[in-house]
């Protein structure tokens, strides 16, 4: 109020006094009429400055916010009220513009982090119309987000179980899906809110795999030792029942140590791999001597060859291995193990070593028995997997060697290859990383032999 008053008394005073001038250049005296009329017009031109100044901000106000920050933007009126009232106005929407900027701000910070989430978001407005997704989301169902915004959500995420799932609106559990175009499994769950629903989907492809392999495991394990105790189990009946001669028991007994050495091997077997799945990782800094692993190895397969086999070692340069020594003799004596139970006697078995280029090293047993065909080959490491299950239980195989390399050499960051020839023979290799290899001062060179420790 202060200051139209102030402008309207400055006005009337402005007024008055060019009354006074004007009186006075006309030679009259400055008489009170002529001040009231000099400040009557100052009222009058405030009133008509205040009536142009109020046009002008009208005008200015009606302007939209583009113009307001174009070229050809009106400027707002500096003094008066008008000047008053458009600063205000300026200044409340500038406070107005930052806060929706940071309420915007807020929103992307929030939808950017649900559009990194490992699971899809999926918001349904209340006709089930697509109205927001995130990345994994648009993965999940094959969507298009700008493209199938306000379409349908079922006109375009057609898979019969998720159209039936969301018709009955029994959301307290999960639904799982395979999609054809998403190569995998889906958990989907739904979440009413508001008046839309919230679709949440996780990818479950690996939890069902691992849960698959799980079963199989528990079925393979119970497979392999319901037969050795059905043996068991029925001679012990036979032993209680049928009265019979000394010599008819003694087989019959070595028969069931027999069964029990089998079920002993796999029980041993099944303990080594759950203490490679759940143990330490093998040190990067206690060194084992290659030569002297492999010729225990090779030692181990004489042992159980019992001159069967021409057992030969043949040493790349000397060197020596980080890691855990009873796992990498474990799995080199696995090798060997195969090779001299499944070549027929009189076959010959070489156990090799040798530099990669990037000086890692590969250990290799090399046999000329019967060979594996290739259709085999990428199963071997296989938990249980056999190519002929009854040679392999004959030969006291439990079918889980393989796996035990593999997962030695998993730990060890190193990997098994198998190169083998149906008639020929097979060649089992041990690679191992040059961050786990120290090569000795000394090398002996390649292909030179070492002569093993007899027995
Ligand atoms: P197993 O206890 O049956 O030997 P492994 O996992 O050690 O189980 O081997 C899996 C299968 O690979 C064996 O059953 C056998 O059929 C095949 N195999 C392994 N080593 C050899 C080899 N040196 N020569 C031929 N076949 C082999």
């Amino acid at each position: 109020m202060l200051i139209p008053l102030s402008f309207l008394g400055l006005f009337c005073t402005a007024g008055a006094a060019l009354g006074a001038l004007c009186a006075s250049t006309l030679n009259q005296d400055v008489s009170a009429e002529a001040l009231l009329l000099g400040a009557l017009a100052g009222a009058l031109s405030h009133q008509l400055y205040g009536c142009a100044q109020s046009e002008r901000l009208s005008a200015w106000a009606k302007q939209s916010i583009d113009q307001r920050s174009g070229p050809r933007a009106l400027r707002a009126p500096q003094v008066g009220v008008s000047g008053e009232i458009a600063y205000r106005v300026e200044k409340n929407y500038r406070a107005y513009e930052r806060s929706i900027r940071s309420e915007g701000d807020r929103l992307a910070f929030f939808l950017s982090a649900i559009d990194a989430s490992p699971n899809g978001v999926l918001l349904l407005n209340a006709h089930q119309e697509i109205d927001w997704c995130n990345r994994t989301a648009a993965l999940h169902f094959a969507l298009d987000p700008v493209r199938d915004r306000l379409q349908p959500v079922t006109n375009i995420v057609r898979m019969p179980e998720f159209i039936a799932y969301l018709r009955e609106g029994q959301f307290d559990d999960a639904v799982t899906l395979r999609s054809s175009r998403f190569a995998g499994k889906l958990a989907v769950i739904v979440r009413p809110y508001g008046e839309g629903m919230l679709v949440l989907s996780q990818d479950v492809t690996e939890r069902d795999r691992a849960e698959q392999m799980r079963r199989d495991f528990v079925a393979n394990v119970s497979h392999e030792m319901r037969t050795p105790l059905t043996v068991v189990s029925g001679f012990i009946e036979t032993l209680a029942s049928i009265p019979m001669s000394d010599s008819d028991r003694q087989g019959m007994l070595g028969m069931m140590e027999t069964q029990t050495q089998r079920m002993q091997a796999i029980v041993a077997d099944l303990l080594t791999l759950a203490e490679l799945e759940g143990g330490a990782m093998p040190p990067l800094d206690v060194w084992t001597d290659c030569h002297s692993l492999l010729a225990r190895a090779a030692d181990t397969g004489r042992g159980l060859s019992a001159g069967g086999h021409d057992i030969s070692l043949q040493s790349g340069p000397l060197c020596e291995l980080a890691g855990a020594d009873s796992e990498l003799l474990s799995a080199v004596d696995n090798l060997v193990s195969n090779a001299c139970r499944y070549t027929p006697p009189g076959g010959v078995i070489v156990i090799g070593q040798r530099m990669t280029p990037a000086g890692g090293v590969v250990i290799e047993v090399t046999d000329n028995g019967p060979g594996i065909a290739p259709e085999h080959l990428p199963r071997l490491t296989e938990r249980f997997y056999r190519v002929d299950s009854g040679r392999s239980r004959e030969h006291g195989g439990t079918g889980l060697g393989l796996s035990i390399v593999k997962h030695v050499m998993q730990r060890h960051g190193g990997r098994v290859d198998i190169q083998s020839e149906l008639g020929k023979g097979s060649c089992f290799s041990l690679e191992l990383p040059p961050a786990r290899v120290r090569r000795d001062s000394q090398p002996v060179g390649a292909g030179q032999a070492v002569q093993a420790p007899t027995r």
